[in-house]
C-alpha cells in the first residue's frame, strides 16, 4: 500500500472561500479610538478661530453631547467598532457598524445627535430667561445653531442623511439626484461662510460616480437575490457567488489593493442588502420628527436671540435713567453686559453707547458722553427712532405726573433733537424739534 503524495485527491478549492471569509471575518477592529479623538480635539480646539476661549468649550462641549448622543444609539441597538471624533473647521462625527441595520434604527441614530441638543438648548434658555447669565446664554444659543445646522437637509449632515433613509434611497437615480442636490447647497452654504463645507461638496461631487455604480449594483442585486439574512452563515452559495461577482465588476484586475477593496465591496454589498430600509409609514414618521425638530430649533433660537437680547437690552436701557449718586451698579452692569458686543447686534451696542454716555455724563465728562454717541446716529437712524419714541413717551409721563424734566434727561432729549436734525428724515427732524422746544 503505498502512500503517494497524490494519491488521495484533495477537496477542490472553494472558489468563495475568499468572499466567504470576508462575510464572516469579524468586525475590523480599529486601534487608537481614544487617540484620534483626543489629537482630533485638540485640533479642531486650535482651529477654533476666534470667540474667546469660553466660547471654544462650549461649541466642544455641545458637539461632544450631539455625537454622544448617535453613539448612544449606535450602543443601543448594538452596533460594533464606536468610535467618536472631531473634524477640524467642521464639527465631529461619531461612526460604528451593524450589518442587517433596521431603517428606523439607523433614522433613531441619526435623531439621537441632534434632539439632545435641541431639548437642552430649550431648557437652558428658558432657564436664562431668568438667571439672565451670559455665558448660559451662549451655551443655550450654540446647541440651537449646530444641532439645527446638523439638521439641515443635505447629506452628509444627519437631516440629509434622514432624507436619504426616508426617501432617496428607493432608487439610484433618485439618490445620484440628491447627492448632487446637496453637493450644490453645501457649496451654497460655502458661499454665506462656512468655507469647509466646499470641500464638502467636491469631494461628494468626486464620489458620485462611485456612488451610483454601488446604488446600481444594490438594485441589481436587490432583483437577483433579494433582501439578504443579518446572519453572514445564513447565505447561500449562490448568494455568495452573486456577491462576488457583482463586486468583481465594480473593481475588476488581480492586484492586491484590487483584491482587497473588492472582499471589502462584497461586505459592503451584503451590509446593504441585508439592512431592512424604512417603510413608508416610517418615512413619514421620520420626516414629521424632523419638522417637528427643525421647527423647535428655528423657533426656540430665534425666541431665544429676540427674548434674550431684548430682555438684556432693557436691563442696560433702564441704567441709563439711573440718576442715583452711586455710580458703581450702573458701571458695574456696563462691564457685564457690554463688554462683549457684536456688531451685528446695532440694538445692543446702541444701549451700551447710551449707558456709557449716561456715565460719561454724570461724570461730567460731555465731550466724552458726546462721543460716545457719535457714531450712534451713523450706525443706525431707525434705532434712533425707537429711542426718541421711548423719550417722549417718558417726556409725557413726567409732565403727567407733575414732575419737571431734570436737567440729566433735558441733555439726553436735546442731544437726540440735535441727532435728528443732522441726520434724520425731515419728518423725524421736526419732531425732534417739537420734543426740544417742550424743554426750553
Ligand atoms: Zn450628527
Amino acid at each position: 500500500m503505498s502512500d503517494t503524495p497524490n494519491a488521495v485527491e484533495a477537496t477542490p478549492p472553494d472558489p468563495l472561500a475568499d468572499a466567504r471569509a470576508a462575510l464572516t471575518a469579524p468586525e475590523q477592529k480599529r486601534a487608537g479610538g481614544s487617540l484620534v479623538l483626543l489629537i482630533s480635539l485638540l485640533l479642531f480646539a486650535v482651529t477654533a478661530g476666534d470667540g474667546g476661549l469660553a466660547h471654544v468649550v462650549v461649541v466642544i462641549g455641545v458637539i461632544l453631547l450631539h455625537e454622544l448622543g448617535h453613539l448612544f444609539g449606535m450602543w443601543l441597538f448594538g452596533y460594533k467598532d464606536l468610535r467618536i471624533f472631531f473634524i477640524p473647521f467642521f464639527g465631529g462625527a461619531a461612526s460604528g457598524r451593524k450589518a442587517g441595520a433596521a431603517g428606523w434604527q439607523q433614522v433613531i441614530v441619526l435623531f439621537l445627535g441632534p434632539v439632545p441638543g435641541v431639548v437642552v438648548g430649550g431648557v437652558l434658555a428658558v432657564v436664562n430667561l431668568a438667571v439672565q447669565e451670559p455665558l448660559l446664554g451662549d451655551v443655550a444659543g450654540t446647541m440651537f445653531l449646530i444641532n439645527a445646522f446638523n439638521l439641515i437637509p443635505l447629506s452628509p449632515l444627519d437631516g440629509g442623511r434622514i432624507f436619504e433613509l426616508a426617501l432617496f434611497r428607493r432608487h439610484w437615480l433618485l439618490d445620484a439626484a440628491f447627492s448632487l442636490l446637496c453637493a450644490a447647497g453645501l457649496a451654497g452654504l460655502g458661499v454665506l461662510g462656512v468655507r469647509v463645507l466646499f470641500f464638502v461638496a467636491a469631494l461628494q461631487v468626486m464620489a458620485l460616480p462611485a456612488r451610483i455604480r454601488f446604488r446600481r449594483a444594490v438594485a441589481e442585486l436587490t432583483r437577483r437575490v433579494g433582501p439578504l439574512p443579518a446572519d453572514p452563515g445564513a447565505l447561500s452559495d449562490e448568494t455568495i457567488s452573486a456577491l462576488r461577482s457583482e463586486a468583481e465588476r465594480l473593481h475588476p484586475g488581480s492586484g492586491v489593493a484590487i483584491v482587497e477593496a473588492r472582499l471589502r465591496m462584497v461586505r459592503a454589498l451584503w451590509e446593504e442588502l441585508a439592512a431592512r430600509p424604512l417603510g413608508a409609514l416610517g418615512a413619514v414618521l421620520a420626516l414629521a420628527a424632523w419638522s417637528a425638530c427643525v421647527l423647535v430649533c428655528l423657533v426656540g433660537g430665534i425666541a431665544h436671540t429676540v427674548l434674550g437680547g431684548a430682555a438684556r437690552d432693557g436691563r442696560i436701557i433702564a441704567m441709563v435713567d439711573d440718576e442715583s449718586p452711586d455710580l458703581a451698579p450702573a458701571q458695574a452692569h456696563y462691564d457685564a453686559e457690554c463688554r462683549e458686543r457684536s456688531p451685528d447686534d446695532v440694538r445692543h451696542d446702541i444701549a451700551c453707547r447710551r449707558l456709557a454716555a449716561s456715565l460719561h455724563h454724570r461724570r461730567g465728562d460731555d465731550a466724552a458722553a458726546q462721543a460716545e454717541l457719535e457714531p450712534v446716529a451713523a450706525i443706525e437712524i431707525p434705532e434712533l427712532a425707537v429711542g426718541l419714541a421711548a423719550a417722549l413717551e417718558q417726556l409725557e409721563r413726567l409732565e403727567a405726573n407733575g414732575t419737571t424734566p431734570t436737567e440729566h434727561r433735558r441733555a439726553h432729549l436735546l442731544r437726540a433733537a440735535e441727532v435728528y436734525d443732522r441726520f434724520a428724515s425731515e419728518e423725524e427732524a421736526a419732531a425732534a424739534r417739537a420734543a426740544a422746544a417742550k424743554l426750553e
